[in-house]
């Protein structure tokens, strides 16, 4: 007999380096999952914005199906149509001219520093190595990309960490300022922190940013990780402001749920990355390339960017209509459908009690730490699931007041 999996097999079985609510989803559609009981939630989690297309949606099943018959793997000892397909798609619809393929954001933005760090030691040499990075911003758990990421919490407690990284304060171009210099590398930094709790860049910010690694020979690094894919209404956030990077990381919305990176940059800064010098054993898998392509030519159309701008509207109005009667927000925030709910001084601290309330009201929703409720939702999803899901999440609010 097979045995049905449950949450104790957790805590029996995997590491505990993670803590899933108790349910556990076994079937999604569109914007809606049901659990082992049957019990159905609509989705504003998004798999922490990932689902880009929400649940099992057809254009990506096909994609996925077509290309299992076909061929799944081949390494990077030779190349394969879906990845050519892929990267030609990202260079023609962004700045870039090469794209690197790999199977995550950490994995991208690992990419992105080791680029900018031997681009730095062939064009000025082996003192050009400081990255400017920001505080509270989010980049990904490997040892590099964690001493980037400026929440001390993920690189603390392993040892020696990487040198060369300095932090300055997000949206403040003074602390920049005070850090730059001839022997900065590259500059690193998210369109909107996302991890660090829905706080878009201000226009100044990123543009001073530019003109600050123009002043100085650096690299700029955007990490579109989260931002990415259509997430904030456009294809890539710094279409939205109009500031152009170096190097631009995406993940995330990328596979719409299958694992897949990928790392942009210009015809002069690839140049660096000649043969031999980096590499990752699934980068331009078939399978993901074909389902990545499959999402980008998806949404990247008027209808599909169009229809997240005005999904932001529609979360936004429902937000603050639900804060008029509970009072429980201090500021609504966010681009597109990545969107975030500071709570208000009386509630500090409280958003993750917001989630399984919200569970038991059937909803999936997110933090980003523990003082902002987080909604990353499908980028189609359809407007019906948005009511019901705010409904819910007013229900589970009331609760959360109910016990205050
Ligand atoms: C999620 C995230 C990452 C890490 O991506 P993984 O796929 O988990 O490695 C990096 N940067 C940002 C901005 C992210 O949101």
């Amino acid at each position: 007999m097979s045995h049905t999996p449950t949450r104790s097999d957790f805590d029996q079985y995997m590491t505990p380096n993670y803590s899933p609510q108790q349910v556990i989803p076994v079937r999604g559609e569109g914007s809606r999952l049901w659990d082992q009981e049957g019990r159905e939630y609509i989705d504003f989690a998004g798999g922490i914005a990932v689902n880009s297309l929400g649940h099992c949606h057809p254009v990506l099943v096909n994609a996925l199906k077509a290309q299992a018959d076909k061929l799944w793997h081949l390494s990077n000892v030779y190349t394969n149509e879906p990845a050519l397909k892929l990267a030609r798609a990202l260079v023609e619809r962004t700045f870039a001219d090469k794209v690197f393929m790999c199977s995550s954001g950490g994995e991208a933005n690992e990419a992105a520093l080791k680029l900018a760090r031997r681009w730095a030691v062939e064009h000025h040499g082996e003192h050009k190595d400081k990255i400017i990075s920001f505080s509270q911003s989010f980049h990904g758990r490997t040892f590099f990309t964690v001493s980037v990421g400026g929440q001390p919490k993920y690189s603390q407690g392993f040892g020696p960490v990487p040198g060369g990284i300095l932090h300055a304060t997000y949206n403040d171009l003074d602390s920049v300022r005070a850090l730059v210099g001839d022997d900065t590398c590259a500059i690193m930094v998210e369109p909107m922190q996302g991890e660090g709790g829905i706080v878009p860049a201000t226009p100044e910010f990123l543009q001073g940013l530019r003109d600050l690694c123009d002043a100085h020979d650096a690299l700029l690094v955007f990490d579109e990780v989260q931002t990415g894919v259509g997430r904030s209404g456009e294809l890539y956030a710094y279409k939205n402001y109009g500031v152009v990077p170096d190097i631009l990381t995406s993940a995330k919305s990328l596979g719409g749920g299958f694992p897949v990176g990928a790392m942009l940059t210009t015809d002069a800064i690839a140049t660096s990355l000649a043969i031999g010098t980096h590499g990752s054993t699934y980068g331009g898998n078939a399978l993901a390339s074909a389902v990545a392509l499959a999402a980008i030519e998806h949404i990247d159309t008027p209808e599909v960017l169009a229809g997240v701008k005005k999904r932001h509207e529609l979360f936004r109005e429902h937000l603050e209509t639900i804060n008029r009667k509970h009072g429980v927000f201090q500021e609504i925030r966010g681009m597109g459908l990545l969107i975030g709910a500071q709570m208000a001084p009386e509630y500090e601290g409280q958003a993750k009690d917001i989630l399984p309330l919200a569970i038991d009201e059937g909803l999936m929703a997110l933090i980003a730490g523990p003082n902002v409720l987080r909604m990353a939702p499908s980028l189609v999803i359809p407007e019906a699931d948005i009511e019901e899901g705010m409904a819910r999440l007013e229900r589970a609010i009331a609760k959360l007041v109910a016990k205050a």
